[in-house]
């Protein structure tokens, strides 16, 4: 049996279309009425037919809603919960699929009534790519989906979203917000943050040529230009809502480069091979695991 017969989602970018599509495809029966704040990308919604119902505002997509889901970037959250407050029914599951949590279980919990249920969730999902167009219905299949309540949250509803989601192809994992945070700044804010640093430091170069960058990228630098294509307004979002543990795995981070740049300067060539020896071991531990392919491309279509 479906958890849920009709819901809701706000904000129909990547996240939010690929969820649209993935419903239509694994939950044919689900009533699904969206929103997204840009005109255009309803729009394009309604061309594409992902929903059975687009409307004007986010109020008027959670009436009647037994689960709704925020879509939209994480500092967006709290104002969009406030809007969609007077029209939610008791008893109504409210989620998100935002990069961070606790950030956003707290924006929600100040803005949302009593009687309804709060389950954050974060689909370790994702590509480089934003809008409705670049959504697919597989993009959920053997991933992750981290559901974060805290002691506040019923029960019963978190297994609820955990259901909805498997159903959708996801595998689900309960953590605290906290410890989410922290997870995910050394697995994904770090590694962006490194890469928007080395593509933005490469094309600063003067005496290195931005053609001869584009021309030689082959040699690593285009696996980080993939990742730091990504949206800018979800990623400062992201380093914005989750500054104490990135400032922490920073921290850490920065004195494990001065460590190497001492190795690198007195010719320690121990420490370096020991070091890639241990990291290489780290990339077939991950590759054993499903969570990429030995494919020579960080497998990011699909992770
Ligand atoms: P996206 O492709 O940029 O889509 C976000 C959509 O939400 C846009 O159409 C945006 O419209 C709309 N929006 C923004 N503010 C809104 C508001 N107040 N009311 C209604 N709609 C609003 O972003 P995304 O990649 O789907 O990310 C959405 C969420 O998923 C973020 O919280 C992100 O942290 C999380 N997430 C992303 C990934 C990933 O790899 N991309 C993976 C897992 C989780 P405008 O363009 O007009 O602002």
């Amino acid at each position: 049996m479906l958890p849920f017969a009709r819901v809701s989602l706000i904000g129909m970018g990547l996240i939010g279309a690929s969820l649209a599509r993935a419903i239509r495809l694994r939950m044919p029966t689900v009533r699904l009425t969206v929103h997204d704040a840009d005109p255009a990308v309803c729009a394009r919604v309604t061309a594409l037919a992902l929903a059975d119902d687009v409307t004007d505002t986010a109020a008027a997509a959670v009436i009647d809603a037994d689960l709704v889901i925020l879509c939209v970037p994480v500092r967006a959250m709290g104002g969009i919960a406030a809007a969609i407050a007077p029209e939610l029914s008791a008893g109504c599951i409210v989620s998100d699929v935002g990069s961070v949590k606790a950030a956003v279980l707290a924006d929600l919990r100040a803005a949302l009534p009593a009687q309804v249920h709060i389950v954050p969730a974060h689909p370790v999902a994702g590509t480089e790519q934003s809008g409705p167009d670049a959504g697919f219905a597989t993009l959920f299949d053997g991933r992750w989906c981290i559901l974060t309540p805290d002691d506040d949250t019923d029960a019963g509803a978190v297994v609820q979203v955990a259901a909805f989601w498997e159903g959708l192809g996801a595998r689900t994992q309960v953590m605290t917000p906290v410890h989410h945070d922290l997870v995910l700044a050394v697995t994904s804010h770090l590694p962006h943050l490194i890469a928007y640093t080395i593509v933005g430091t490469a094309s600063d170069l003067e005496d290195v040529t931005r053609s001869e960058v584009i021309k030689y990228s082959a040699g690593g630098f285009r696996d980080f230009t993939r990742i730091a294509a990504s949206d800018p307004t979800m990623w400062r979002d992201v380093f914005l809502s989750n500054k104490d543990a990135v400032l922490e795995v920073l921290q850490r981070f920065s004195e494990d480069l001065s460590a190497l740049q001492r190795a690198i300067r007195w010719g320690d060539g121990e420490t370096l091979h020991a070091l890639f020896t241990r990291t290489r071991a780290v990339r077939r531990t991950i590759v054993d695991a499903g969570q990429d392919t030995a494919a020579a491309d960080f497998g990011r279509a699909s992770s």
